[in-house]
């Protein structure tokens, strides 16, 4: 048994989550290659490593004063050193890291240390191998993973080392220049590693019991999802869901290499497995909810639209060439309704409505902002009828109005907007129907 793990910041943040990172590693040997974070938060208003490194950088590249900084970065490692008792010094790391700051090596060089550092303590608290994660981990010049030389690397280095540390978040452009990954991206990292060695089985290791049911910082304790399948995973961290970064379950997804998501302050419990397919039932009908704010609506009225060929086209071409996504796209007979993210469309709302207005003549067009999306996903959805039912029963009864439904015809999932101001309470509601009743 192969099994790659990786611990994100929070499981990191001290001397004292690193004991039980180190615990819960030594107990099994077949968690053989390491993959850190960079320390998280200690406590609710403590500041990530990761963001007070892209501050002093930030400070560095306009000329101010960013050694204060840097030796509060240097000061939290050494708290974690010293707390474990190591016989390490980070001295000669920081002077090369205030040079190349002094000589602008950029922001993402800049991140990449947080996770950098933190693997050279793992590695000497575990007595593992230190492998540089620019050595193993590449990309194209246009920022896009280079997979199959990636792949080749990590598997041939890893080969030769059974038991390994390796730093989550970053890698390397073919000139060594160090590259990183979206916030987030260590989860990525885990994955690429556990693809590389084909582990048995990736775990991802936390501050939570699991992939809950809905944000626990909405439902107070949430369920634990028991298993999910990474098409509905997928769906729930696209509507936020941040627990896995959204990215980190294609390289595994090809091999069939499960993720278990774990509790590093409660490594008893069993977590969730995220697995290709599933035969096993789903605890209530609804897998997850998740949803995010921010959204507006462009409804458009034209008496017929529906009979004119070329409608849709010409509307979505407005949205192209103003260089707009859209989310939804819900429609009736004489109108349709463009769901887009609000901050990527204000400032050209003005351009799109005449766009709009020349492309296709419509009797009316409509803004309305400030709407969220709620996604309710689950792959035990297509066998129950009633569903949407429920949940706009659950809706009406929380005084929620309901802006918008969209259902994909995969069953998986129903989208449905509401005001920003109603976001949490629908949540709730929905929740509450599916899970608290049938407890
Ligand atoms: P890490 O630092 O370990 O990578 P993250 O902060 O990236 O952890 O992800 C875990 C966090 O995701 C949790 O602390 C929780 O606040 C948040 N979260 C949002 N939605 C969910 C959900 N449905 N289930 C579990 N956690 C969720
Ligand atoms: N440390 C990075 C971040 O804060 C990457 C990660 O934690 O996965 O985004
Ligand atoms: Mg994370």
């Amino acid at each position: 048994m192969k099994k790659v793990v990786k611990f994100g910041g929070s499981s990191l943040a001290s001397a004292d989550q690193f004991r039980k990172v180190g615990k819960i590693i030594r107990e099994d040997e077949s968690r053989r290659y390491v993959v850190p974070s960079a320390p998280g938060k200690r406590f609710s208003s403590d500041t990530k490593v990761t963001d007070m490194l892209y501050q002093c950088y930030e400070a560095a590249a306009g000329e101010k004063a960013y050694k204060p900084m840097l030796e509060k970065i240097q000061a939290r490692y050494d708290e974690i050193i010293q707390g474990l008792g190591l016989n390490l010094s980070l001295k000669d790391e920081f002077d090369k890291i205030s040079e190349m700051f002094t000589n602008k090596a950029g922001s993402e060089y800049a991140a990449s240390r947080g996770e950098y550092l933190n693997g050279i303590v793992m590695a000497n608290y575990l007595g593992f191998e230190f492998v540089d994660a620019a050595t193993v981990i590449f990309f194209n010049e246009d920022g896009s993973l280079n997979g199959e030389k990636t792949n080749e690397m990590l598997r041939e280095r890893l080969k030769a080392t059974e038991y390994a540390v390796i730093p989550g978040f970053y890698g390397a452009l073919e000139d060594g220049t160090v590259k990183t990954f979206s916030r987030g991206g260590s989860d990525i990292t885990g994955s690429l590693v556990a693809k590389a060695i084909t582990a048995d089985l990736y775990e991802n290791w936390t501050d939570v019991p699991g992939f809950l049911v809905a944000d626990p910082r909405i439902i107070n304790n949430p369920e634990v999802i028991e298993t999910i399948t990474y098409r509905e995973l997928r769906e729930l961290s696209y509507m936020g869901a941040s627990v896995l970064h959204e990215d980190a379950i294609f390289p595994v997804r090809k091999e069939g290499i499960p993720i278990n998501i774990r509790n590093t302050n409660a490594p008893e419990q069993k977590g969730t497995m995220i697995v290709e397919s599933t035969c096993r039932s789903p605890k209530f009908t609804i897998t997850g909810i998740a949803g995010k704010k921010g959204f507006a609506s462009i409804n458009i009225d034209k008496a017929m639209m529906n009979s004119e060929i070329g409608f849709g086209r010409k509307v979505l071409g407005v949205f192209e060439d103003n260089g707009i996504s859209f989310e939804h796209m819900p429609s009736g007979i004489d109108t349709m309704t463009i769901f887009v993210h609000q901050a990527e469309f204000v400032d050209k709302e003005q351009q799109v409505i005449a766009g709009i207005h020349r492309a296709v003549q419509p009797d009316v067009v409509e803004l309305e902002s400030d709407l969220a999306l709620v996604a309710v996903v689950g792959r035990g959805m297509r066998a129950t009828r009633g569903t949407a039912g429920r949940i706009f029963s659950a809706l009406a009864h929380a005084r929620v109005n309901v802006k918008m439904i969209d259902q994909g015809s995969s069953e998986l999932n129903i989208i449905v907007g509401v005001k920003n101001a109603d976001f949490e309470t629908a949540i709730r509601a929905i929740y509450d129907i599916f899970v608290t009743a049938q407890l």
